[in-house]
């Protein structure tokens, strides 16, 4: 006698990255290959399986999931229980259940290999179609509208499947079964050519040869990319990108530049194994390259800098263009110097008309405003300038729970915020500096979308300790019931010790431009005895005046004269830095200084650079932060060198670094001929030798193994991977910004991680 296999009923759960990125399609694949009957859906975040077949179907099954899932998708955990048979007939995509909990939307993604196979396939049906896209690729967060993810909660609503896209998305064989944002030539979007008059149209392949001409010719095109408006110009061609620049109002800021291919890459700079890893991950961030000697590249994309922005094409449109223009294409942020990227049709058309000569549209609306995410590899370490694209707004765990929702609302400049549910933090793209009124409108925007994303309604709000700043008044007037404070330099250490899920104590490195300080000071290159409780400030450097306040940062020479006051006005080793500065303004900011009128005090890593620089006769003047200490890396180069004197003197029960012996002996050096190359690498290793000492001294002191590098100024590779690696050798672990950047884009993170802590123990 015989007996039919025993019937069983699995459930499993699948959490992880797994909406969005063509997880149920697969599934239901699988299933059907395997032969087993059931359901699978979507329920708030997790992926809900319900399987009917024999054990040992059930089984193969499980271990086919995690072997077999698409290449997107991240599985963090799969559970699995018995239940009872439901009688199930074959294998279904059951309607998402809508439910009140946490669900990840998907970043986007780039053009998949096969979907860029079949854009230059003239045999295949979407040949030269700019939306191409399949369940592995495409656009997901600047499209999607509400979850559950579905194409009626898109923009690509509007476009109604034609039949032969119908019957991929129906078809559980195919590359395109559930895709959502599945299109052709027949039913997908348009693309369209436009004068900046808005005269004249073209649309299909003609509109993108047009662009392409009109780029070769010399033309500055607004391009509807995915996270909004590029401006788009000739990147060989200097006359074209010092246009570009004149009308954006960026003078020196350096420009990215978009290739189409990894070959195309390494025709114009240096790409290491990682950093080509980096280039063609389904992020494609812009990476910061070496360029080619000579170089095809225009010279005024990054002057005086020793590295390119770089990435690939990360769209179909991107792909096309790029063929037909046959040559690098500047590819930087549809804006007007700082403001936020340009996304709406019309809005794009307003704001960029006195921009651009033409413009190339597409009618797919862009529902959230995402720039290029930047990252630099530096050794072992990449360094994540800025998250966006690709990145957000997948989320980050904190390692406590918000026993409340709360939205930390960032610092002022490189803003991000983050609302936080539970255990998940939702850290928005780049926003920026919030300064005037588009910048806030813009905060708005992302906050009300992300709040219906995600479904958080904060009960409380996290804010920076300075009462000035915007991001305060913001925080102020969510009219929620509670506010809560954290130091800039506190959020800038749990940041990375929280991505870590590191919750005790760490001597914690924290170097950046300025953040405002719990004595009224400035602060910015501070060594912190912290855990996310709070902190102590063991270490600063000494303050200086920075005469003129905020003109400080954008003049160097100024913060060096602030530095000549504490030598005692005599020293000729200063003398380089006030080259080209009137004598009258000089004795001015002299006066200003010694009354002490219009300059605070600071302690600031940024001007420190600021002042060696203005010192070392290489910038007086900065248009952009960081700009002084990106030049000053560039002339240091790899080249071994000895630190200088940089002593530390103890007051007030800390430790401070004073840099005037450090200012004075590069100033010294100059004077007497010495390479500037050189003394910019002495600086360099003098920071390395103080931050080893000081860390390993804190660290021996109160007996802690661990430290955290943060702040902007690791940002500088130099600086991050020679730390870094002598406190290893040292045998204390060290952390670093991974997931988020270094700089102030971590610190709403951090300021969420902190008021997690806080509203956890109270
Ligand atoms: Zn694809
Ligand atoms: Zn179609
Ligand atoms: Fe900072």
């Amino acid at each position: 006698m015989t007996s039919a296999p025993l019937l069983t009923a699995r459930r499993l759960s699948v959490t992880g990255v797994v909406q969005g990125v063509g997880f149920r399609p697969f599934v239901h694949r699988l299933a059907v290959r395997l032969g087993v009957a059931g359901w699978v859906r979507n329920v708030a975040g997790t992926v809900e399986i319900h399987l009917e077949g024999s054990a040992a179907q059930c089984d193969a099954f499980a271990a086919a999931l995690t072997r077999e899932a698409p290449p997107l998708a991240r599985l963090h955990a799969v559970t699995a229980a018995d239940t009872g048979v439901e009688g199930a007939a074959g294998f279904t995509i059951a309607e998402s259940a809508d439910a009140d909990t946490l669900r990840p939307v998907p970043p986007d993604v780039a053009i998949c290999a096969q979907c860029e196979r079949e854009l230059f396939d003239p045999h295949n049906r979407r040949y030269r179609h700019p939306f191409i896209t399949c369940t592995d690729c495409g656009p997901r967060y600047t499209i999607i509208d509400a979850l559950p993810y579905d194409r009626g909660r898109t923009s690509m609503k509007v476009f109604g499947l034609c039949a032969r896209c119908a019957t991929e998305y129906a078809a559980s064989d195919d590359r395109r079964f559930h895709a959502e944002t599945v299109a052709c030539p027949d039913c997908g979007p348009r693309v369209w050519f436009e004068g900046a008059d808005g005269e004249g149209s073209a649309d299909g392949d003609t509109a993108i040869l047009l662009a392409a001409t009109a780029l070769r010719m010399g033309a500055v095109v607004g391009v509807r990319g995915l996270g909004g408006f590029h401006l788009a110009a000739d990147a060989t061609n200097d006359a074209a990108v010092r246009r570009l620049r004149l009308r954006k109002h960026r003078d020196a800021k350096p420009l990215a530049v978009m290739v189409r291919t990894l070959d195309q890459a390494r025709a114009v700079a240096h790409v290491s194994k990682r950093e080509a890893e980096a280039l063609t991950s389904s992020a494609r961030p812009i990476v910061l390259l070496r360029p080619r000697d000579p170089s095809p590249l225009a010279p005024s994309l990054a002057p005086r800098l020793d590295r390119v922005g770089l990435m690939l094409a990360y769209t179909p449109l991107h792909h096309l263009l790029l063929e037909a223009a046959e040559r690098p294409l500047v590819m930087t942020s549809g804006n007007v110097s700082d403001e936020p990227i340009a996304i709406g049709l019309e809005e794009g058309r307003a704001r960029l008309r006195p921009l651009v000569d033409a413009f190339l549209m597409h009618d797919r609306d862009i529902l959230s405003r995402c720039d290029d995410s930047v990252l630099r590899v530096a050794g072992a370490h990449d360094i994540l300038l800025r998250r966006a694209r690709g990145h957000a707004p997948a989320p980050l765990a904190l390692p406590v729970p918000a026993p409340q929702p709360l939205v930390a609302v960032g610092p002022h400049l490189k803003n991000t915020f983050t609302l936080a549910r539970e255990g998940a933090a939702f850290v928005s793209p780049h926003i920026g500096d919030l300064d005037g009124l588009e910048a806030l409108e813009h905060w708005q925007q992302a906050y009300r979308r992300y709040q219906a994303l995600f479904r958080v309604a904060p009960a409380v709000a996290v804010r920076d300790l300075h009462p000035g700043y915007l991001s305060t008044r913001i925080a102020e007037e969510l009219g929620l019931s509670r506010v809560i404070a954290v130091q800039h330099h506190h959020a800038h250490v749990a940041a990375v010790a929280a991505e870590h899920g590191v919750t005790s104590r760490v001597v914690g490195l924290a170097y950046d431009g300025t953040g405002y300080g719990d004595d009224g000071h400035t602060w910015g290159a501070e060594v912190l005895l912290a855990d996310l409780s709070g902190y102590q400030r063991v270490a600063q450097l000494r303050y200086v005046p920075l005469p003129g306040g905020d003109a400080a940062a954008r003049e160097p020479w100024r913060v060096a004269l602030g530095y000549e006051s504490q030598a005692g006005w005599q020293s000729e080793a200063f003398a380089l830095a006030y080259h080209g500065v009137s004598h009258t303004l000089r004795s001015g900011v002299q006066q200003q200084v010694a009354h002490g009128v219009n300059a605070p005090l600071a302690s600031s890593m940024g001007r420190l650079f600021d002042a060696a620089a203005a010192v070392l006769g290489v910038r007086r003047h900065a248009s952009f932060e960081g700009q002084a200490a990106m030049e000053l890396e560039a002339l240091a180069g790899e080249q071994s060198a000895p630190p200088l004197p940089f002593p530390t003197i103890e007051a007030d029960g800390r430790l401070h670094l004073d840099p005037v012996p450090l200012l004075t002996a590069l100033g010294e050096g100059r004077r007497h001929g010495v390479d500037v190359g050189l003394l910019a690498a002495r600086f360099h290793e003098s920071l390395v030798e103080a931050s080893v000492d000081l860390a390993r001294l804190i660290a021996g002191s109160f007996g802690i193994d661990t430290v955290v590098l943060s702040g902007g100024t690791f940002q500088n590779a130099r600086l991050l991977t020679r730390v870094a690696r002598r406190l290893t050798e040292a045998r204390l672990r060290v952390l670093t910004a991974r997931t988020l950047g270094p700089n102030d884009g971590a610190i709403s993170y951090g300021q969420a991680a902190v008021a997690s802590w806080l509203l956890s123990h109270e």
